[in-house]
């Protein structure tokens, strides 16, 4: 009885440990740099459909944060994470990892998520590099904080089976790619999961990565006429296989 028993429990382990299967149609929307029509007119269309995202905000370097024709107000990102949003770490100052060292990047994250705990918005379990750019040193320092996942670029489907989950790919989304983005969406089956990265709908800081309203909308209703699943990164967790055994930084 106690060998039966202690067999049950191990297979009832194995079971625990083993991710769950990814479902086909899985997309996950990523917003990027905190820009005010995130708040004002990304976050209510989103709400129309039930579909779930990250905003991953920063604050850049003064005075530009400051200006609140551009980017949201700290009340604002509270209000995306009281519509149930994710509010994930982009770096308080937008610099990109490859040029921080382990501490700067460790400062930079504490200054984000000594925001949320002002704001008393959950503190961050994802990340997103700035600029895409990803550094070999900023994956302990992560790791160590607690961050899950953490979103790149790279223009690939994520396959939490093969790809690091602090190295999550994603697509941007842009005026002139409509059909790339509509050819990843295709993608997301058979264990393949679509990230999208989208910036302001439309963006009135960054005019290069802006993404038309009306381009945005049809992604809306494309996504919802063909049943995708549409969550926040943080929303990935259940589907990653075990932690590899503590990354220790030095
Ligand atoms: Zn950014």
């Amino acid at each position: 009885m106690l060998v039966v028993g202690s067999l049950l429990l191990l297979s009832l382990s194995g079971a625990l440990a083993r991710p769950r299967p990814v479902p086909d149609g899985l997309v996950v929307l990523t917003f990027d740099d905190a820009v005010l029509s995130h708040a004002t007119y990304v976050a209510p269309l989103l709400r129309k459909y039930g579909f779930g995202a990250t905003f991953f905000v920063c604050e850049f370097r003064e005075p530009a944060f400051a200006d609140k024709s551009k980017y949201m107000s700290w009340a604002q990102i509270r209000q995306l994470y009281r519509w149930g949003f994710e509010v994930g770490s982009h770096t308080l100052t937008h610099r990109h990892v490859t040029k921080l060292t382990a501490s700067e990047l460790g400062a930079e994250l504490d200054s984000i998520e000594s925001r949320c705990r002002t704001w008393h918005i959950s503190r961050p379990v994802t990340f997103a590099y700035p600029g895409y750019d990803t550094a070999p040193r900023a994956l302990p320092v992560l790791h160590d904080r607690g961050y899950r996942l953490a979103r790149a670029g790279g223009d690939r489907p994520y396959d939490p089976a093969q790809d690091d989950p602090l190295l999550v790919p994603s697509y941007t989304t842009l005026a002139t790619n409509r059909l790339q983005i509509l050819a990843a969406l295709a993608q997301a089956h058979d264990g393949r999961i679509v990230v999208l990265t989208i910036h302001g709908v439309p963006d009135g800081a960054h005019d290069w990565v802006t993404t038309p309203p009306a381009l945005f909308e049809e992604y809306l209703a494309y996504l919802h006429e063909h049943h995708y699943r549409v969550v926040a990164l943080r929303d990935l967790a259940r589907y990653l296989p075990a932690r590899p055994p503590t990354v220790t930084s030095n």
